[in-house]
């Protein structure tokens, strides 16, 4: 198993939620904006995403990766998303522990097949810090941590360009937005 991404460092006060949008809007400016350094080369082996949640994982980041998931869903018509109740089957499965550093979440590519340079995905792990995010309940932080990190799983790459902070999912740091546009632009030019 093979560490692939970081999420940044926690900087953020958490948001209490007050309703989420399927794709946050961005700037009309954003449209212009090559989203070839979104992706990473890699992408899922398949579009059928199925997803297993830990038992053990908390209501609060349970709701998070629900939100999370439905919001993917709604934001592309390239990727299915249903739930399965065996992780032997899981395209994505979450799962929380903890870090030693500030990291709020980290993807590990568990499966994968060469793709020329790069790789198909064929399974991830999710694992999510209850120690950074609300175990009890349902955070815009805990939400956008989910969304960032499925977006490495469909072959997105931290975004680290100050410019687009506010206007992708995958801004490495602070979670400030939840899936735009770009995001989604970025998923159809690969699926
Ligand atoms: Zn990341």
């Amino acid at each position: 198993m093979k560490k692939s991404v970081i999420i940044g460092i926690l900087t953020t006060l958490m948001l209490l939620i007050t309703g989420v949008a399927a794709v946050n809007s961005v700037s009309a400016s954003t449209n212009s904006i090559n989203t070839k350094e979104f992706l990473t080369g890699d992408k899922l082996q398949s579009t059928k995403v199925k997803v297993y949640i830990d038992p053990n994982v908390s209501s609060g980041i349970k709701q998070d990766i629900q939100w999370g998931v439905k919001d993917w869903q709604q934001s592309t018509n390239k990727i299915a998303f249903s739930y399965t109740n065996n992780p032997n089957n899981a395209t994505i499965r979450f799962t929380t522990g903890t870090f030693d550093n500030l990291i709020n979440a980290m993807t590990y590519d568990n499966q994968t097949i060469p793709n020329g340079k790069n790789k198909l995905i064929v399974n991830a792990i999710i694992k999510i810090n209850r120690d950074l995010i609300d175990t009890d309940k349902l955070t815009n932080f805990g939400i956008r941590i989910v969304e960032h990190e499925i977006g490495h799983v469909l072959g997105l790459a931290d975004i680290k360009d100050s410019g687009l902070k506010y206007s992708t999912v995958m801004w490495w740091k602070d979670p400030n937005t939840g899936i735009t546009a770009l995001d989604d632009r970025a998923i159809n030019s690969i699926y």
